[in-house]
This record gives C-alpha cells, structure tokens and sequence, in this order.
C-alpha cells in the first residue's frame, strides 16, 4: 500500500493520529478554523486563509506544506512574475503614442496619441513594436504606399 506513504516507513494514518488537533495553527496563510468531513479515508481541515477566503485542506497537505493558500498565493506569484516581465511604460512614447496609464497586472496600457485618439492595448504590444499609433499611422502609411504604386504605375504607363 504504498501510496499511503510519504515517506518510507511512515504511514499516513500515523502522521494524521500525530497531528490530530490542528485546530488554531497557522500553516503559511492557512489558519485551522475546525474539522471538516473527511474526502474518502483523508482527513481534511477547514481552514480560513488570511485574504478572507475558506478553503477545506488534507492534513497530509498542509503537513507537507503544499498547501499555504487558499490559491491566492499562486494567483499572486503568477501577476508577480508577470508584473516583473512588463516595464512600467507610464509617460514612454511609443511612435505617436504616449502611455497614460497601466493597468493593475502592466499588460494593459492606455495611450494618447499625437491626433489626439487614446487607444488601450496590450503592453507587449507596444514593446514589440508592432503598435505605434492609435491606428492614423497605419492608414497613412497605407495611403502612402497606395500613393506610390498609382504614381509607379503613371511613370511606366508614360514611357
Ligand atoms: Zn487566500
Ligand atoms: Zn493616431
């Protein structure tokens, strides 16, 4: 029976008759309010995490420590990590667009651009370079292009 281990020799019937009462520890955000039903032969504990939220843990769980949070932590560390990937962009120009503003998380922005259109976009977006304008840019640049080929096309029609 061994995936009633986790370690070898220890049973986890054993480590659960150890730590019977948990009632009023803290385990990272996890505080034990009181016993909840028990999932198949695991005990489980309700417990009230420090951002509010009740969650119903496996002793087994929070003795190895795998469970600290009701999954906010994970939630945190996941915009944390992302928040240290984005620059903070506020005041940069980008082509026509000057940043404004930057969302909670910094992968949203809200630009001006110089013809006065604010656009909100994707922070990558911008650090890529794909997005200079709120859009005029792109059309002018279009029409430029269009410009050139009708003026392309008189130069050979004329020879
Ligand atoms: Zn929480
Ligand atoms: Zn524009």
């Amino acid at each position: 029976m061994s995936e009633f281990k986790i370690e070898p020799g220890i049973p986890i019937s054993r480590i659960e008759v150890d730590f019977e009462d948990l009632i009023g520890q803290r385990f990272g955000r996890l505080v034990v309010i009181e016993r909840a039903e028990n999932h198949g032969n695991r005990i489980c504990w309700l417990c009230r995490c420090d951002c509010g939220r009740e969650k119903i843990v496996r002793m087994t769980s929070l003795r190895i420590g795998d469970t600290s949070s009701c999954g906010c932590l994970s939630v945190e560390l996941t915009a944390e990590r992302r928040r240290a990937s984005v620059p903070n962009l506020v005041g940069q120009r980008f082509g026509r667009l000057i940043v404004l503003s930057q969302n909670g998380q910094w992968c949203q922005v809200r630009c001006d651009c110089d013809r006065g259109m604010e656009k909100t976009l994707p922070a990558h977006e911008l650090l890529s370079g794909k997005v200079d304008s709120c859009g005029c840019l792109t059309f002018e640049r279009y029409a430029e292009r269009q410009r050139a080929k009708v003026m392309q096309h008189r130069n050979q029609g004329g020879k």
